[in-house]
């Protein structure tokens, strides 16, 4: 493995690990695939030569096929790591500039490497913010968004208003909308076909830097703690559809499984020998502060009502770094992050054995208690209880975050987390839930459809990109 001549010193923790092996090094411990060369191109220019050198060679056949990378941080999955065996990585981690930022309109425009902790630091105090993810700090903006992550207020994906792009045989464009060229007012879909998510989970291009929308400010932030015993978790579900449904409540609820929720202090103080297992569920309202104080009045009530399922978790369930985290607000120290993984960005791929499983379920108490059957069923051998968290996304679909960690360097427990990870995918795909984000080892099959394969083959028919998991 070499770096690019000309490249300067690698500035992202999953390019040092590409070079300190021959592998790439990362918390799911998947097989580690051999990587031809990291490259590290400092500018969207670069990478242009980068790509129309990769076609010259795609054209005779003789390339080893470009895996475009932002931080490299997309653990559980693969990080930063490539599907097959020989593929060069482009670490985009260099392209680290915050173009432009507009609070009125409500974007900012941002290259690969911007993380967001900078760009949330960035509006710290200003009339906008980010649609922070429960990720660190140190992850990519962009790279999340292509990723279609999940952020606190709204999927990544509705952040996106356009994208500039490096296509297969290096021609530079964009797509979506873009500030000088068209309206002033920020519109994703602009008029005619709507390209944007042609190049999201996509592997059909690489994006050197993408329009992203910024929410407004809330005056007021409040997450409100809940808890429920877990016989009663299809009740407690239900009851969050309806207030979803009926918009007591925004669609961005989480629920916690016990082992997720001490993250939040649950276990240390709520638990007590021989009780039922509690989970935990943060409801975030934000807005005017007349409408949060009226909405927290309600939600209490309907909590505290006859039958219901919940009892209000004290105040350290949902302390201030988790108010700070909706409000968008920087987090230079990654304290969540840290509570979550109890390591820090760089090293975590190093030191923690992490797999990610993340189906999407009908946001109903059944379907969510099947769910909950599916994934205590599926561990094999001496896997620990996943860490499970629910993200509500709208009022009829919920996903779900299953953290299967393990010691990384103990074989059995990483043989017993991968035969762990396969039952999961068998036992949900069987019952027709999906996970909307796959792993290295769990591809989506080659792409069916006449409609995804002509795209594929018009905009890459020599290979240029490496096969994606999308
Ligand atoms: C404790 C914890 C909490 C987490 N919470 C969340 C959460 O709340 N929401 C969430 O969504 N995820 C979460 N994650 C998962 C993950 O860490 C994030 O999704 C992370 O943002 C992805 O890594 P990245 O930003 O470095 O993107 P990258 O790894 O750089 O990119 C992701 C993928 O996008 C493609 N790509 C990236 N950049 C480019 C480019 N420039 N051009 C073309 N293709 C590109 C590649 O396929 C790449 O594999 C969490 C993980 C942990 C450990």
């Amino acid at each position: 493995m070499s770096t690019a001549p000309g490249t300067s010193t690698p500035s992202s923790a999953s390019a040092a690990r590409a070079e300190a092996g021959h592998g790439i090094v990362e918390s799911g411990r998947f097989r580690a695939r051999q990587v031809a060369e990291v490259l590290r191109p400092g500018d969207a220019d670069e990478v242009v030569r980068i790509v129309r050198d990769t076609a010259r060679r795609a054209a005779s056949g003789a390339h080893s096929p470009l895996h475009p990378v932002s931080t490299g941080f997309n653990w559980g999955l693969g990080s930063g790591s490539p599907v097959a065996d020989g593929a060069t990585v482009l670490d985009l981690s260099r392209l680290d500039r915050v173009r432009a930022i507009d609070l009125r309109a409500g974007y900012a425009v941002v290259e690969p490497g911007v993380t967001q902790g900078e760009l949330a630091g960035r509006l710290d105090g200003s009339e906008r913010m980010l649609n922070l993810t429960g990720a660190s700090q140190h992850t990519s903006v962009l790279g999340n968004i292509l990723e279609r992550g999940v952020g606190l207020h709204r999927g990544r994906a509705e952040d996106l208003a356009g994208l500039e792009l490096v296509l297969a045989d290096g021609t530079f464009t964009r797509c979506g909308w873009w500030p000088d060229e068209r309206s002033a007012t920020v519109q994703p879909h602009c008029r005619g076909p709507s390209l944007n998510h042609v190049f999201t989970q996509s592997a059909m291009a690489v994006a050197t830097a993408a329009v992203v929308r910024l929410l407004p400010r809330p005056d007021e932030v409040r997450v409100l703690p809940l808890t429920f015993a877990e016989s009663e978790l299809p009740a407690a579900v239900d009851v969050l559809r309806t207030w979803t449904a009926q918009r007591l409540i925004p669609a961005t609820t989480k629920i916690y499984n016990l082992v997720a929720a001490r993250t939040y202090g649950v276990r240390a103080r709520l638990r007590r020998p021989g009780s039922r297992d509690r989970w935990l569920v943060h409801i975030c309202l934000t807005g005017d502060a007349g409408l949060v104080a009226a909405q927290s009045r309600l939600v209490a009530e309907r909590a505290a009502g006859h039958g219901s399922p919940f009892v209000a978790a004290p105040p350290h369930t949902a302390d201030e770094q988790v108010h700070r985290a909706y409000a968008g607000l920087p987090d230079p120290d990654d304290t969540l992050f840290r509570r979550k993984t109890g390591c820090c960005a760089r090293c975590l791929d190093t030191a923690r054995g992490l797999l990610m499983f993340l189906p999407v379920v009908p946001f109903l108490g059944s379907a969510v208690a099947r769910a909950a059957e599916l994934i205590a069923t599926a561990l094999e051998g001496r896997t620990a209880a996943p860490g499970v968290t629910m993200n509500v996304l709208d009022a009829d679909t919920i996903d779900h975050v299953v953290t299967l960690g393990f010691p990384p360097r103990d074989a059995r427990a990483v043989g017993d987390a991968h035969r762990t990870l396969d039952r999961l995918h068998r036992a949900f795909v069987a019952e027709g839930h999906q996970p909307y984000r796959p792993d290295i080892d769990h591809p989506l099959p080659r792409p069916h459809g006449v409609l995804r394969q002509r795209i594929g083959r018009v905009l890459d028919p020599d290979g240029v990109f490496a096969r994606g998991r999308f």
